[in-house]
């Protein structure tokens, strides 16, 4: 009865899926939580349906749970964009939004941080720019955000390190890049040097 929950490599991104076996009926469902990828496999049908991953995009509401969920295939840019916008407009107590995108599946955030339950409410529209800046990539970026310092950090996800930059007073994340860089000084940020760290990975 029930169902049990294990933990797989997604064969697409290399990345952790989830795996649900239905002990029931032996339906087996995988779920990719870096690329997004699904594979539903039926009793019936060993191999299954696959659908490829195509991004994902991680909130978090304040005391509630984070909830993850595929970027749906052929959904334009500016789709997701809006459907973004819209969703922090209903969730009052967004803390944490995310996204990662091929080809490099990074986590970058929008708004928060992976350690606090701030800040929130809604998407203001630095965090609208930095959304479009991940969809659609721009060189002009920084010159919207003015950032005055930046550091890298550690994640749990081996393999990648969080870029924090913004105006005094309040932190960005804005990128993730390989284990091993030094920790990289405002004064070295350019705006080249910044997409070329976004570009890597
Ligand atoms: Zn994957």
């Amino acid at each position: 009865m029930g169902s049990f929950t294990d933990q797989t490599t997604c064969p697409q991104c290399r990345g952790a899926a989830v795996r649900e076996f239905d002990t029931r009926d032996g339906h087996t469902h995988e779920f990719c939580l870096r690329c997004g990828r699904v594979h539903d496999r039926p009793p019936t049908d060993p191999h299954g349906a696959v659908q490829d991953g195509h991004g994902t995009i991680l909130t978090r509401v304040r005391d509630g749970g984070s909830i993850i969920r595929s970027i749906t295939p052929g959904l334009s840019r500016q789709a997701v964009l809006a459907d973004l916008t819209t969703w922090s407009q209903h969730h009052p107590t967004l803390s944490l939004l995310g996204v990662r995108l091929p080809p490099a599946y990074r986590l970058e955030f929008i708004t928060g941080t992976p350690m606090t339950a701030a800040p929130g409410p809604s998407l203001e529209q630095m965090h609208v720019e930095r959304l479009r800046f991940l969809l659609e990539g721009s060189d002009e970026y920084l010159a919207h955000t003015n950032p005055t310092h930046a550091y890298v950090a550690h994640l749990h996800e081996p393999g990648y390190r969080v870029l924090t930059h913004g105006p005094d007073g309040a932190d960005l994340w804005l990128s993730c890049s390989d284990l091993g860089d030094p920790p990289l000084a405002l004064s070295a940020l350019t705006p080249a040097s910044l997409k070329a760290l976004l570009d890597r990975a």
